[in-house]
């Protein structure tokens, strides 16, 4: 994995938070985008060569709203830059680790991913993430 990419944070109200994380970076949001598949609208933020991805459902049935069910906002994942994610996907796999989507799907941002079940990765989703061309 080359780095990390993104952190992504589950919020309840996109447009507050977008807000709050703007003076909290003292700049805007460079990008908000719905994935309708995935049932969320994210909003990206740069702070120096970080990004943040906050995460807001748009259905009752979305990952991020069963994750606020459980756990309430916060930090939702953390997602690594891969250069080729269906070669790490059977690297991982081979190390016992458990894929959520073998195949990778299109994600925010231009991006092909893939998550990794918390319960092989001590609680923590992880995202990999490759850049589409
Ligand atoms: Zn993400």
């Amino acid at each position: 994995m080359k780095k990390i990419e993104h952190i992504g944070i589950a919020v309840k109200n996109l447009e507050k938070s977008n807000k709050l994380f703007a003076s909290l970076f003292g700049e805007p949001s460079y990008k908000i985008e719905e994935v309708a598949s995935e049932g969320v609208k994210t909003s990206f933020f740069a702070s120096g060569p970080n990004k943040i991805e906050l995460l807001q459902a748009t259905n009752p049935n979305s990952p991020i709203a069963k994750f606020i069910e459980n756990k309430g906002e916060g930090i939702h994942h953390i997602a690594f830059a891969v250069l080729d994610i269906e070669e790490e996907v059977k690297r991982l796999q081979n190390e016992g680790f458990v894929v959520l989507n073998e195949i990778p799907k299109k994600g925010a941002d231009n991006k092909l991913v893939v998550f990794l079940h918390p319960k092989s990765t001590n609680g923590v989703l992880i995202e990999l993430c490759q850049e589409i061309d």
